[in-house]
Formats: C-alpha cells, structure tokens, sequence
C-alpha cells in the first residue's frame, strides 16, 4: 500500500503516511487540527512493537525528525534528548560525554519514546526497565498543551507517563539519569539446562546481568553473563564479532529458521544443532554495544513478565505447551530478570520480575502457542509486555496493575477525549 505504515515484523499496519513535525509548535499544531477535525493522533517510534501499540487510523506522529534541544548535565549526569531520538544515537551520544545508560536490552533501533512507552527493558536483578531512567518527560497532551513532569511536579503523571502506551500525549523530550560510561565484561557459554535453572539464584544475584536461551526440544541452553570492568582489555575481534553475531545469528540461523518453517519435522534437529554450534565466548567491550546486537531474522513474540518465585513453575508450564503443540517451534526462548520499581503501567511494578519471551519465525503458525503459553503465565500473575502480542483485555489486566485505576485516572484528565486513543489501547486500557 503505497504511502502506508508497517511495523519491523510485518504484522502490523496503517493506512496513514506519518506526518514528521520538526519542532514541537508542529506537534502542537498538529495535535490541535486533529482534534479539530475529530481524527485521532498516535505518535509512532520505530514500529518495533509486535502490537498494535502504534497503530491509527487518524493521523500517526513519526517524531524522528523533531528537534528539541539536546542538553547535557555532565556533573549530575542527566541527560535531555528529543524523544524521536534512536537508542542507538542517544547511546552514541552519552558515550562522547563520558556516560551511558545503567542498562539496555537486545537492540538499539528502538525510539527513547517507544521504548519506555511500552516498559522495554534489558536483564539484570538489581535493574529495573529502560523507564526507570527517566527522570523528567515533557509531552503535548490532547489540548495541544506542553506540559513537563518529574517525580517533584505533577508525580502523578511522571507515575503514569513514564510507561504510557501513548495513551496521555505525544511525548517530545526524555531526561535521563545517566550513569558513567562502563565496560562490561561478556562471559556466554552453553550449558544443560539443570544446571543453569539449579544455579539460577546465584547467576541472577551474583552477576549484574544475567540471562539465558533455551532452545526447545533440547536440554541445552546458553547462559549470558555480563559484569561491569575496570578495562577493555579483551574485545572481541571485528572476524569474530561478524562471525559469531552476523553470519552465525543472523545469516545461518534465518536459514535455518527458514529450513524449519519449509520441514517442521527438522525442527528439533535444528535446535540441537544450534545449541551446539554455539561456543562459549568471553570479551570486554562498550556496555551498549555488549548488550544491544543486531536482530535481522524476523520473528513475532509474547513475553510475559512474572513474579520471580515463579520462574520455574512457569518454564515447567512452557516445557509442556511446547511439547504438546500440533507444530514446532522455531525460535528460542529468552529467560530475563528485573528488579521491582514504583512506574504503574510498568511490568516490573512493586515485584522483582523474571520475564520469558517466546517466539516463533514470521509466517510460522504462532498463536495456539502464544495463547496457551499465555494461559500459564495469567495463573502465574504474568503481566504481558506491553509491545509484545498478547490476547489480554483491560479486565483481565486491571487486577495485575494495582495503580491500573490511577493510571486511568491520569489518562481521564489529560485525553478526557481520547485522542490519543486506538484500537490497543481500547483493548488493554478500556
Ligand atoms: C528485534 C526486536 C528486539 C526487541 N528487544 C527487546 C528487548 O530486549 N526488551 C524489551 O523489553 N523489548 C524489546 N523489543 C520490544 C520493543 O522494545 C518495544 O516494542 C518498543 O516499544 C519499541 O519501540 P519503538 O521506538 O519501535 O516504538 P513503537 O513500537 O513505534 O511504539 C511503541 C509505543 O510507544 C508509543 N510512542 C512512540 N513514540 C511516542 C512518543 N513520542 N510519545 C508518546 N508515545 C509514543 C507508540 O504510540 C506505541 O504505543 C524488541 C522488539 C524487536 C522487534
């Protein structure tokens, strides 16, 4: 469709070419004839959510090109950039000034605005999601006003905002407690998976970030490690960096997956060949660039965060779903940690969280597997993540989120009209 919109995965689109504001007067003005025409507003950031977070049907706000001033506080290390902004510029420009974000998740091709929008998040237990770096927002609420919150003015909309689906206003500035830029140290091994899930208390205390991948139908997983150094005195070489994250992750595994979506029978071969090609390596290098990799193999997924007691019960319930699906499953699954924080939409409110993400291959079948996954984690008080396919709705979500009615309380004041309303957020917020 020409002129349309399309998210990274394929599955999601609208009809609406994006308008681009360039400053926050266009934002306005933009908000404001939107409203005055009675068309709904969505701000878009990358479209690397799997839902329909972004999506409209009115007028969709691409805020790349918007420019707001970009300031930097290098003594209390906050740092102010354009909400359109790429994780991957910002991380490019904390690093000039000597700082960096404390934590980040697979990739960087994300906005700063849509990553907290939907509570992104990295690993760590003692880390909480991307959001709760934020320390002051400014956006563009339904009356095309401008309005600036932190944790001392209007905390109640810093509380809701900071993940906010969106759902209260186009976001044009972030402020970000920064943290000095650091070196980690890289330590990724494959292991069985008794051990891993036997040991998983100290890997998730004893590590600043903690993960693994599990590769269905098998016994193996890889476990990740990444812990802060004094020096970078171990990179990884640019032969083994493109062998091991271009042509091992992206070009042979999008063959296989490919191999495995054409003979689903080969499916289980293919993950115990994966999980065995894969060697342990240990390097040092640049936080973002040890924990963002490129991601060029197409997938959709679900991932529900849990309280953390409830890791192994839930993985158990995977296992099972797994097993009993009339298909195969392409994709590993990636197990995750976060530490408790006080943001009401986010997945990691009031609880120190485990998050199982699953996957399967575009043009796979998906959703018998995504839904009976999802029915163990409901059980298990999952919260699903906000960017990631789920079949939740706001009545089945509003008793997860104990500041759910806050948070809607919030959205009632700033977007009484529900301008900043779609189909999604219908769904999940009511
Ligand atoms: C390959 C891949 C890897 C991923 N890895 C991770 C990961 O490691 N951890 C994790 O937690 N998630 C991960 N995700 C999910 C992703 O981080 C989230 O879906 C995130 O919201 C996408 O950001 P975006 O900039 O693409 O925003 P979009 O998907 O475009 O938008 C997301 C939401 O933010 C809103 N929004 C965007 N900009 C603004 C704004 N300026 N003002 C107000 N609202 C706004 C949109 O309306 C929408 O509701 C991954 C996704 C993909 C495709």
């Amino acid at each position: 469709m020409p002129g349309s919109w399309t998210n990274w995965a394929g599955n999601q689109r609208a009809a609406a070419e994006p308008l681009r504001p360039a400053t926050v007067d266009e934002v306005v003005a933009a908000v404001r004839a939107a409203a005055g025409a009675g068309r709904p507003v969505k701000a878009v950031g990358s479209g690397h959510s799997f839902t329909p977070a972004a999506v409209t049907e009115g007028v969709l706000l691409d805020l790349s090109r918007l420019a707001t001033p970009v300031r930097v506080q290098r003594a209390s290390r906050l740092v102010t950039v354009p909400a359109g902004m790429s994780l991957r510029d910002l991380n490019d420009l904390l690093h000039r000034h000597g700082l960096a974000l404390p934590n980040l998740g697979d990739i960087d091709a994300q906005t700063i605005a849509g990553a907290i929008s939907t509570g992104t998040h990295g690993t760590g237990a003692r880390y909480g999601c991307l959001a709760t770096s934020v320390a002051g927002l400014t956006l563009v609420t339904a009356a095309g006003e401008v309005l600036t919150c932190d944790a001392a003015e209007r905390p109640d909309v810093f509380a809701a905002a900071r993940v906010g689906l969106g759902a209260l206003g186009v976001l044009t500035s972030v402020t970000l407690r920064c943290v000095d830029a650091f070196t980690l140290r890289a330590d990724e091994r494959p292991l069985p998976l008794a051990d891993v899930l036997a040991g998983l208390d100290e890997h998730v205390a004893g590590n600043d970030h903690a993960e693994f991948y599990w590769f269905p139908y098998t016994e193996r997983v890889q476990l990740k490690r990444n812990n802060r150094v004094p020096a970078d005195d171990r990179p990884l070489s640019p032969a083994r960096r493109w062998l091991d994250d271009e042509l091992l992750s992206n070009t042979v595994f999008g063959g296989a997956c490919r191999l495995g979506r054409a003979v689903p029978a080969l499916a289980p071969a293919i993950h115990a060949v994966s999980a065995r090609a894969l060697s342990a390596r240990t390097y040092t290098g640049r936080s973002d660039r040890v924990f963002c990799t490129s991601r060029r193999v197409r997938f959709v997924e679900m991932e529900y965060g849990l309280p953390r007691a409830a890791l192994r019960q839930a993985f158990a319930g995977l296992r099972r779903v797994v097993e009993a699906l009339p298909f195969k499953v392409l994709f590993p699954v990636e197990v995750r940690f976060t530490a408790a924080d006080d943001i009401w939409l986010s997945h990691g409110y009031g609880r120190d969280s485990a998050y199982i993400a699953i996957h399967q291959y575009v043009g796979a079948p998906y959703e018998p597997y995504f839904r009976a996954f999802e029915r163990v984690a409901q059980d298990l008080d999952g919260r699903p993540h906000w960017g990631k396919l789920h079949y939740r709705d706001a009545a089945s979500l509003a008793p997860a989120y104990p500041r759910f009615a806050d948070f809607l309380a919030v959205r009632d004041k700033l977007d009484p009209d529900r301008r900043f309303a779609n189909a999604y957020t219908g769904r999940v917020l009511g």
